[in-house]
């Protein structure tokens, strides 16, 4: 496996609108994909976006399964979205303490819409259309401004929300 670096904060790549992806099916895009699950399976996170190792398309996955940094999420299988838009939202809100691999050791309360439809293309290029609530919508969305150039600290209303955590 190719190794990789989480990006930080203040990473110029971090604040770019990503390119879209093309060249489905490739080998590239196959071992991106690789890539991607490995590292956030290494370190513990929730969710990853291309921009957060430093390569600036649209692509991210996410998924738990017994995560320490997220212990009481129900686990949301490997997923991998390319391309994704956010069609609707839900009037309804959630707050929830967000971290974020690129901002290590601090959460913050973001509200955001509970459920959302998005499309999306998967690994040959086809089109899917599917709804998400709770944590994998929260996921989605966090993701998404990854790929917008936003980081979820410009999302928290209330700075006093800020946490510190080990992990
Ligand atoms: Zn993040």
């Amino acid at each position: 496996m190719k190794d990789y670096k989480i990006l930080k904060a203040g990473d110029e790549t971090l604040k770019q609108v990503a390119e879209p992806v093309t060249g489905f099916g490739s080998k590239g895009l196959i071992e991106l994909i690789e890539l991607l699950f490995h590292a956030m399976h290494q370190e513990n996170g929730a969710g990853l976006a291309a921009p957060q190792i430093g390569i600036s398309r649209r692509i991210f996955v996410y998924g738990i399964k017994d995560n320490p940094r997220y212990p009481t999420e129900n686990p949301i299988p490997d997923t991998a979205l390319i391309n994704p838009e956010i069609i609707e939202y839900s009037t309804d809100t959630v707050d929830y303490y967000e971290g974020c691999l690129s901002l290590p050791t601090i959460r913050g309360l973001v509200k955001r819409p509970n459920s959302i439809v998005y499309k999306y293309q998967d690994v040959n290029g086809n089109y899917l259309e599917k709804e998400a609530s709770g944590f994998e919508s929260r996921a989605i969305q966090h993701e998404l401004d990854h790929l917008d150039g936003k980081l979820f600290i410009e999302r928290v209303d209330d700075l006093r929300s800020i946490i510190y955590t080990p992990i």
